[in-house]
């Protein structure tokens, strides 16, 4: 993998373009996924923040969410950020009712979790495992995490404001999601550490 893991974005809808632009920048070879046999070479995922709702309902007709929830239970690296979050997790509160996830992080999240009169807000997250000063973390209708079991690992939480210890950033194995958008920020500290996840996996499968 010397020229960098190659990493599929979930190009349904959401913010496509920052996040291949961010993984570019933290040095993988980053390119859209619309189609299941474009998922045949990569090395790792990233589903981007949009709509859950809208996410699911292309995911189905594209024919791509049993591919990806097999490939995500096989252990292929993903990484969500805010609806990508949702799509991550075990358990949704407050989804529509035909709304589908891939799963993978056996966790719960709350969709619109910081009040739909909140629509957006920024606040600072200070992330395990990412060195340097607190992230400064950008909020859109965003998620959060209600319930973490026991292999699923804590790594952000708000730390100020009325939402503060609430659980915005968690690891399971090779899963990653935030309830925040760091590829809008660029500040590439959380898609460097996903390369970096993407990297270690490889690795120890080569063993
Ligand atoms: N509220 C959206 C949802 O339920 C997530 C918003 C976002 O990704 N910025 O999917």
């Amino acid at each position: 993998m010397d020229s960098g893991p190659i990493v599929g974005v979930l190009a349904l809808q959401g913010d496509v373009r920052e996040h291949l632009y961010a993984l570019a920048e933290a040095d993988a070879l980053a390119r859209p996924i619309r189609r299941p046999e474009e998922l045949v070479d990569v090395d790792a995922l990233v589903i981007p923040g949009g709509e859950s709702t809208t996410i699911s309902k292309l995911a189905i007709e594209f024919g791509l969410l049993g591919p990806i929830r097999a490939l995500i239970a096989g252990g292929l690296p993903t990484y969500g950020s805010c609806a990508g979050m949702i799509m991550l997790a075990d358990e949704v509160l407050d989804g529509r009712p035909d709304q589908q996830s891939f799963g993978g992080i056996d966790m719960t999240v709350r969709r619109n979790a910081f009040g739909r009169q909140v629509d957006s807000f920024e606040a600072s997250v200070t992330l395990d495992g990412v060195g340097g000063d607190a992230f400064h973390a950008v909020f859109i209708r965003a998620p959060w995490v209600e319930r973490t079991g026991p292999d699923v690992e804590v790594l952000g939480r708000v730390t100020d404001g009325p939402a503060a210890g609430r659980i915005v950033a968690v690891r399971h194995a090779n899963l990653l999601a935030t309830a925040f958008h760091p590829e809008l920020t660029g500040d590439l500290r959380v898609h460097r550490f996903f390369v970096d996840m993407v990297r270690g996996a490889h690795a120890r499968a080569k063993g």
